[in-house]
């Protein structure tokens, strides 16, 4: 009998055991589909119509799929509150950024074959088209709207200039990799020196504007503001000689929230940034490249602030390039779908500005040179 009780409570068990298992699977698998439906409610803002995302990429990494880089799943809720608060306009806090993704070590350096002369050279590992229309905000300091870069990958972007020496020392820099880069001339500065503005173009690097003398527009009137903003535009596009981008930066990066209207009813894309190098406060190259590097380590990817007007920056340029190609970061250059439209009232203005509006347009460097310091 005790044989026979023992077995029936073995079958039982065993019974027991196996319906547990099966309702167990049960419980594990059901919630899948929710979350699956929680996963798409959470990434349905991302997948606005792509007809509506300002960037397109022209020349896909070959490893990259799509057109547009799905956004990190960690930080899909996020972009749901940016459009739902403000409809992808600014910030005027600092918001969290997109976490720093997990797999953000960066692929190992490949060497370029298509850059002659240097076979590590960085050259450009996407492009992408920019449609400017409604003025799209680009840089997590201030605007949340458009994450579209993948991990290890960097849009470089050169403020304050063109100035002698330090601009060319960049441009001779991103040459050497076969790179570009995204600048923002101040006004003032394209007008005295215009030979370098048109280096810059040449080059085929994406020329935007950065006001007229790089005010602080959030200390002056509405008009002056545009003002400012405009003439550094006709400045800009008269001393490049050609079309020039209709990308802008504003000074310190200070967004007053009627200039960022009146830049969306321009059709010109705002540029904060990703992350400051603070190249302004540093003497040293080596320093800037510490910062630069750093901060792409921590954040794994961006659009990085520097100015080509800053010597430590334009003597950083050439190790900084090699420094982004050692650690396996790519360049993604933001190519504008169409051009800037100046205003023919600024354009005579500037010229006005100018006095001799007949005055020779040689750069500076070719006329003076400095022989005894
Ligand atoms: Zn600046």
């Amino acid at each position: 009998m005790r044989l026979i009780a023992a077995a029936c409570t073995l079958v039982i068990v065993a019974f027991v055991a196996v319906f547990g298992a099966i309702l167990h699977e049960r419980t594990i698998a059901d919630p899948a589909p929710v979350a699956q439906s929680g996963a798409s409610t959470a990434s349905a803002p991302a997948s606005v119509p792509a007809a509506t995302s300002p960037i397109t990429t022209l020349a896909p990494a070959a490893s990259r799929g799509g057109l547009m880089p799905e956004p990190q799943q960690a930080v899909a809720p996020q972009h749901a509150l940016a459009r739902q608060q403000s409809a992808g306009q600014i910030f005027t806090q600092a918001p969290a950024r997109p976490a720093a993704p997990a797999a953000a070590a960066p692929p190992a350096p490949t060497a370029n074959a298509s850059c002659p002369g240097n076979p590590n050279a960085l050259g450009v590992g996407r492009v992408v088209e920019v449609d400017t229309t409604g003025g799209p905000g680009f840089g997590f300091e201030h605007f949340k709207s458009h994450d579209f870069l993948q991990p290890g990958e960097v849009v470089l972007t050169f403020d304050d200039g063109p100035w002698p020496r330090r601009t060319p020392a960049v441009l001779a820099a991103l040459a050497e990799h076969c790179t570009k880069a995204i600048f923002f001339p101040v006004g003032k500065h394209a007008m005295w020196e215009p030979g370098i503005m048109k280096q810059v173009v040449a080059a085929g690097h994406a020329v935007g504007s950065h006001t007229w003398s790089h005010i602080d527009l959030s200390k002056k009137s509405t008009q002056e503001a545009k003002d400012e903003i405009e003439k550094g535009v006709s400045a800009v596009r008269w001393a490049a000689g050609g079309p020039t981008a209709p990308y802008f930066r504003f000074p310190a990066l200070k967004h007053p929230p009627e200039l960022i209207t009146y830049m969306g009813q321009r059709n010109v894309a705002i540029f904060s940034t990703d992350f400051d190098s603070f190249d302004f406060k540093m003497r040293k190259p080596e320093q800037v490249r510490q910062a630069v590097m750093a901060k792409l380590k921590k954040f794994g990817k961006g659009i990085v602030l520097m100015h080509d007007f800053q010597q430590a920056t334009a003597a950083a340029a050439s190790d900084l390039l090699n420094d982004l190609k050692a650690g396996g970061y790519k360049v993604v250059f933001m190519k504008p779908k169409d051009s800037i439209k100046t205003i023919a009232s600024y354009d005579e203005l500037i010229l006005k500005d100018q006095k001799l509006p007949t005055v020779s347009d040689r750069p500076t460097t070719s006329v003076l040179r400095t022989i005894s310091e």
